[in-house]
């Protein structure tokens, strides 16, 4: 068995032609609101844009996003990129889901009020840099998954060495966090760095930054592409807020934000005089769209803020919000939110940072 995989995996079957046919990868959301699926539809035609690739349908029934009488759930694409996998001149193309009449979103489709969101906010210009964290998980006997490279069933050294690491006891799985780096900026995506992260086979990468809706849509291909080259290399990734007890940092998704009055001089002002006290008033509508047991990560400690408490500093990563020194020092910028989950969704957490500050608290 193991042998007849391994022989397939030399024998590289991506570099077979497809005779001027198209594969087009339709990429939605399913019904944990989490995860993602995937299917091909082959085209013999060009496909240039958005408008060459048709709607499509799925069995929703079999995602959690429909019943077995009323299954059908259609895929409308919103967004295309090359396919890195197999090459030009494929197409990998992220889906909003919608019931049968086509206007109705899907469970999980929070892209459709996101954008609407997104619109309605255009003149604030929002940019957004989402430091998506993850952690690599292998498999140690069938079932039983344990991060890669720490002792079957124990713990490796305490933290303090990994952040940034190189070196073979410190560093575990640069080869998937480098092959994803390359993959996401060949198929386009805004993929603005890696590193390591402070637990052990912890890691992040940063989307952006990125332009209003963008920010969601780059976010979830490149999530995609990672957990694709995650089967390529025998790694589990893993989302959860804190996957592992004790003394390990859980795994988030800051957000950095910023507007064009936060961008323009006087802009530091404006984050702590207008941004700030509206972030404080909106804390607990916003935790409930921040991710899925992110109470287990939120305990201040392993520089977190409080799940139940709002609160911000210059330069402070024990907090809800930090207000990066640089932005302080020029008197405009950015402002980072470190409470997003790592298993949070963008077009929510950027939604609703938009809604709160942009919007004043409008939706
Ligand atoms: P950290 O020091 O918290 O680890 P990172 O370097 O990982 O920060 O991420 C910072 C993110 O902030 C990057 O994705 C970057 O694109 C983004 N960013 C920088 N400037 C802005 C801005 N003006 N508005 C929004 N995001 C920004
Ligand atoms: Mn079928
Ligand atoms: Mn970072
Ligand atoms: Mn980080
Ligand atoms: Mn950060």
């Amino acid at each position: 068995m193991t042998e007849t995989i391994e022989n397939l995996r030399d024998f590289n079957y991506y570099k077979l032609n497809t005779n001027k046919h198209v594969l087009v990868e339709y990429i939605w959301i399913d019904g944990t609101g989490e995860r993602l699926r995937s299917k091909t539809k082959v085209y013999d035609t060009a496909i240039k844009s958005l408008e060459d690739v048709e709607w499509w349908t799925f069995d929703g029934s079999s995602t959690d996003q429909a019943i077995t009488k009323f299954s059908e759930i259609f895929l409308k694409p919103v967004c295309m990129v090359r396919d890195p996998f197999r090459g030009d001149p494929h197409k990998f193309v992220l889906c909003e889901t919608y019931k049968p009449d086509r206007k109705t979103p899907a469970r999980f489709n929070f892209r459709w009020i996101a954008e609407k969101i997104m619109q309605e906010a255009n003149e604030c210009d929002p940019w957004f840099g989402v430091e998506q964290e993850y952690f690599m998980l292998k498999r140690t006997g069938t079932t039983h998954l344990w991060p890669l490279g720490w002792p079957i069933g124990g713990f490796p050294y305490p933290q303090g060495r990994y952040y940034c690491s190189i070196g073979e006891r410190n560093n575990f799985g640069r080869a998937l966090s480098e092959a994803h780096q390359r993959a996401c900026l060949q198929a386009g995506l805004k993929l603005s760095g890696i590193n390591s992260e402070v637990a052990p086979s912890q890691w992040e990468f940063q989307i952006g930054i990125a332009h209003g809706i963008e920010a969601g849509d780059h976010l979830w291909l490149a999530r995609y592409i990672l957990e694709r080259l995650g089967e390529e290399f025998g790694i589990d990734i893993n989302y959860d807020p804190k996957p592992i007890q004790g003394d390990w940092n859980g795994t988030g998704a800051h957000c950095n934000f910023s507007t064009n009055k936060t961008r323009e001089v006087g802009g530091y002002e404006y984050i702590k005089e207008f941004i700030l006290p509206l972030l404080e008033k909106n804390h607990q509508k916003m935790m409930l769209l921040y991710g899925l047991n992110n109470e287990a990560r939120l305990t201040g400690k392993h520089e977190t803020g409080e799940y139940n408490q709002f609160s911000w500093g210059d330069g402070s990563r024990g907090c809800s919000i930090r207000v990066p020194i640089i932005t302080k020092e020029l008197g405009k910028g950015y402002l980072e939110d470190r409470r997003p989950s790592a298993n949070m969704d963008p077009y929510l957490v950027c939604s609703a940072l938009v809604d709160a500050t942009c919007m004043n608290g409008k939706n």
